[in-house]
């Protein structure tokens, strides 16, 4: 197993985002089943983070193929390593706007937090730290 996680900048506007992030979900949860890519995309303040899971081959297709959208840019590719193993087996990209507070999961937001906290602390504390600060950036996440 494989994980990519970057950051990028969004190149629409506030409003625009909930269109495009809908479209990209629709997308991703279709695609992302059949290429086994699991994985979680957060969106704040003009900022993308996010996590792709999955075999490598299949996990560097699908990160050429999203680098090349005009969506967003300034790509910073933040881990690009192997795991242990699937950490988001249920997402198949679960999306948040953490800029708006309208259709925040926090449950499930929560419990992806946990996730990657526990299981990638051993392997990089700094991924850890960029997206604790990612999150606790947005004021919803008190
Ligand atoms: P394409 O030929 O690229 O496009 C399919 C449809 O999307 C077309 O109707 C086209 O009009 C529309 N489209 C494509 N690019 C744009 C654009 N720039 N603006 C508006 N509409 C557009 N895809 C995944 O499959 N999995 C992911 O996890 C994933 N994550 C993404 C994360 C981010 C931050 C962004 C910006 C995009 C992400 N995408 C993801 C979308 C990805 O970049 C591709 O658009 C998507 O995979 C469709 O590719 P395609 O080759 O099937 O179709």
């Amino acid at each position: 197993m494989h994980l990519i996680v970057y950051f990028s900048d969004y190149t629409g506007d506030e409003t625009t985002i909930a269109k495009d992030l809908e479209h990209i979900k629709t997308m991703s949860q279709s695609n992302n089943k059949e290429e086994g890519i699991t994985g979680v995309l957060f969106y704040q303040n003009g900022n993308f983070m996010q996590f792709l899971e999955g075999e490598e081959a299949d996990i560097r297709k699908k990160f050429a193929k999203i680098s090349q959208d005009s969506r967003h840019t300034n790509i910073r590719v933040l881990f690009d390593e192997p795991i242990e193993k699937r950490y988001l087996k249920d997402s198949r990209m679960d999306t948040f706007n953490l800029s708006k507070n309208e259709t925040i999961d926090y449950a499930k937001l929560e419990r992806i937090k946990s996730i990657y906290t526990h299981n990638l602390q051993i392997k990089s504390n700094t991924l850890i730290q960029a997206f604790k600060t990612f999150l606790e950036e947005s004021t919803l996440f008190l």
